[in-house]
């Protein structure tokens, strides 16, 4: 038999499978999950199907054909048109269309970071942010967040101890908005602040803003792209909370060299995103679907927010503590003196429950005593049920 494991790269050696994943595979039918990062499929347009049929019969020679790497011009031009409203300005060379936003992470990771290269993030971040660019092999330099998002201090701190170690910082990564996994949405004082500290130590900033469109009670915060003066963020969204996560359609805003290397990796990878998807979520902005979806999820997702919250007040015991997003998808929670992934096989096959333990969302992977919980995918009874089982599964864990 071939020994594999001698094949792989060193690169290779230190992937390693999403927690969530692993989870999904022991979720059964009877237990709640908490764990995704689902939308809620009645969001998915019903339009889709005209839209689809519409697109073959009548685009097919070009949504149907090999296209550019860079992505279909009439969908950047739709997007240029979308992205004004937050104050986005981009010309068509300044974007490149991707599958998904995973795949940009990957794609800005594989283009910019050399071994032993610092990337900063927020501590807890994204995990698969986390696993794309560890397979560049970063040293991730973790900064501590508050009720505002990343500390500033501490910011400049470690960019400080940076440089004197001599380390070369190829970005700072962050979520400013209704961040994965704690749902903390970053202040203007602090969104101005960290433009700041980039232009003062000449850093590239990666924005990741999958979830602004899911600001509920008529609050908005601006992206940090709309601030940017000296052309220093690369910012980055997706369709896939907007229309759904199975076109695998999103986009990357930046400095026009920046996104010719992107376009030169994206070719080795994958030629182009999907021209169908491409064409799909064309017609879906040209039409105004997503613009009138938008209220209603929107309400659909503030429902289940304000249930979660609510089933947290009434069954957590006083050890729990836990976020309280302005939107998005996430819950952060955190119980004093509980190891959350060793909680978990308990949770699951007691208590039926199952929610993401905190640990892989930390860099280092050294804080034990959080979790991520969903809201959007599962049903307001559901998230009730969910959060009652999960506070039996704690106070059992509290009680050992
Ligand atoms: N970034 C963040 C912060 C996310 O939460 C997600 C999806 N869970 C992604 C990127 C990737 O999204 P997609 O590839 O579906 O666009």
């Amino acid at each position: 038999m071939m020994e594999v494991k001698s094949l792989l790269s060193e690169r290779t050696q230190f992937m390693k499978a999403s927690d969530i994943r692993e989870l999904l595979k022991w979720v059964t039918e009877d237990v709640i999950s908490l764990g995704g990062g689902m939308p809620d499929p009645s969001t998915f347009p019903k339009e889709l199907a005209d839209i689809a049929r519409d697109v073959i019969a009548t685009k097919g020679s070009s949504a149907l054909q090999y296209g550019k790497t860079e992505g279909v011009d009439e969908l950047k031009d739709e997007l240029i048109r979308f992205m004004a409203k937050d104050g986005i300005k981009a010309d068509r060379d300044e974007i490149i269309i991707t599958t998904g936003s995973q795949e940009a992470l990957d794609l800005v990771g594989r283009i910019t970071i050399d071994a032993g290269n610092v990337v900063i993030t927020e501590r807890p971040t994204y995990l698969a942010a986390l696993q794309a660019f560890k397979a560049y092999r970063p040293n991730i330099v973790g900064i501590d967040m508050d009720s505002e998002g990343m500390v500033m201090d501490k910011l400049e701190e470690a960019v400080k101890k940076s440089i004197s170690d001599g380390r070369r910082i190829k970005f700072i990564y962050v979520i400013p908005t209704c961040q994965n996994p704690t749902g903390i949405s970053m202040s203007i004082d602090r969104r101005k602040h960290l433009m700041e500290l980039a232009s003062k130590y000449d850093l590239l900033i990666v924005e990741d803003n999958p979830y602004s469109y899911f600001l509920f009670d008529g609050i908005y915060v601006p992206p940090l792209k709309s601030m940017d003066y000296e052309n220093r963020v690369v910012y980055m969204s997706t369709f896939s909370k907007i229309i759904a996560p199975g076109i695998r359609v999103g986009w990357v805003v930046g400095n026009r060299e920046l996104i010719r290397w992107i376009a030169m990796a994206k070719q080795a990878v994958d030629l182009h995103t999907s021209t169908l998807s491409q064409y799909i979520a064309l017609e879906a902005l040209r039409r105004g679907i997503i613009e009138r979806n938008l209220p209603r999820i929107r309400e659909v997702y503030k429902v289940k927010r304000d249930a979660m919250l609510d089933a947290l007040a009434k069954y957590m015991p006083e050890q729990v503590t836990w976020t309280r997003p302005i939107g998005g998808m996430f819950v952060w929670a955190s119980v004093n003196g509980v190891r959350t992934e060793d909680m978990l096989p308990v949770a699951v096959s007691k208590y039926k429950v199952a929610y993401v333990p905190g640990k892989s969302f930390y860099p280092a992977e050294d804080v034990h005593t959080s979790m991520r919980l969903n809201f959007t995918y599962p049903s307001v009874d559901m998230i009730y049920e969910g959060i009652r089982r999960l506070s039996n599964a704690i106070r059992d864990e509290l009680k050992r």
